[in-house]
């Protein structure tokens, strides 16, 4: 197993917006947690990487996360792409992703950018320019090849489709799943149900900080609670 998360809490205050949440990726996997807006799927994912303090354990590649710094994460192969997208507005392209590989000490990181540019043609042309004058859905793009130069083995993904146009949100779910079949195992939170589940293996329903349902996507996209509350089918 991948990343096994037990029994995850995450309180702001006295308001207890993640209770008790179980949850596991296998390598190769791609696993969506999906619910409404407020259910906690950012809260929980960011307490996962620890950038909020948690309860419960998490422990990834077999070993417990827990007293371990944040930025040693991505040396470990686990990179989150967080909501909004995160990129340096002032730099460019170009050294946005060469910061996503500060964590390595290899010389191939030019190979690397050029790769990117390969996969992502769009940021290519625009390498010069600097990330702010990128539209959202080329913003998400940087972020995530950003987020494949430290070579991920375990990528976080929160809402890539927030705030993007519907010809955008299916070209980053082109990406995500082209990510996905090289090989990196893929957490994706998303409020896009219907697209998270028809290109995931597994997922988790959020609901009010807990887990409600889980299973294998196909199953979920089939469940009537879900087509109800989450594919917008209506009663009946
Ligand atoms: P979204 O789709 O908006 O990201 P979400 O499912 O990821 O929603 P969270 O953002 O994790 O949900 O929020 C879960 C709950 O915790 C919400 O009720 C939210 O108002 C609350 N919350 C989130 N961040 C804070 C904070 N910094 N302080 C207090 N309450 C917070």
């Amino acid at each position: 197993m991948l990343l096994e998360v037990r029994g995850l809490e995450v309180h702001y205050g006295g308001i207890r917006a993640v209770k008790g949440v179980d949850l596991e990726v296998h390598a190769g996997e791609l696993v969506c947690l999906i619910g409404a807006n407020g259910a906690g799927k950012t809260s929980a994912l960011r307490a996962i990487c620890g950038l909020h303090a948690r309860g419960g354990s998490v422990r990834y590649a077999g070993e417990p996360l827990e007293g371990r710094p944040v930025f040693e994460l991505p040396r470990r192969g686990l990179v989150m792409v967080p909501e909004g997208r995160g990129v340096f507005p002032q730099l460019t392209v170009e050294e946005n992703l060469a910061m996503g590989a500060f964590a390595r000490t290899d010389a191939d990181v030019g190979a690397d950018i050029a790769l990117r540019y390969q996969a992502f043609p769009r940021l290519r042309e625009r390498r010069h320019q600097t990330a702010g004058t990128l539209s959202g859905g080329e913003q998400q793009m940087l972020a995530i090849a950003r987020a494949l130069m430290s070579r991920p083995k375990l990528l976080l993904l929160d809402e890539p489709s927030m705030g993007l146009a519907p010809l955008m949100v299916a070209k980053i779910f082109d990406i995500v799943r082209e990510v996905a079949a090289q090989g990196v195992t893929i957490l994706l939170v998303e409020q896009n149900a219907r697209l998270a589940l028809e290109l995931a293996d597994r997922g988790y329903v959020m609901e009010s900080g807990a887990i409600t349902l889980s299973g294998e996507a196909k199953a979920l996209l089939a469940d009537r609670k879900v087509r109800e509350a989450y594919l917008g089918e209506g009663a009946g």
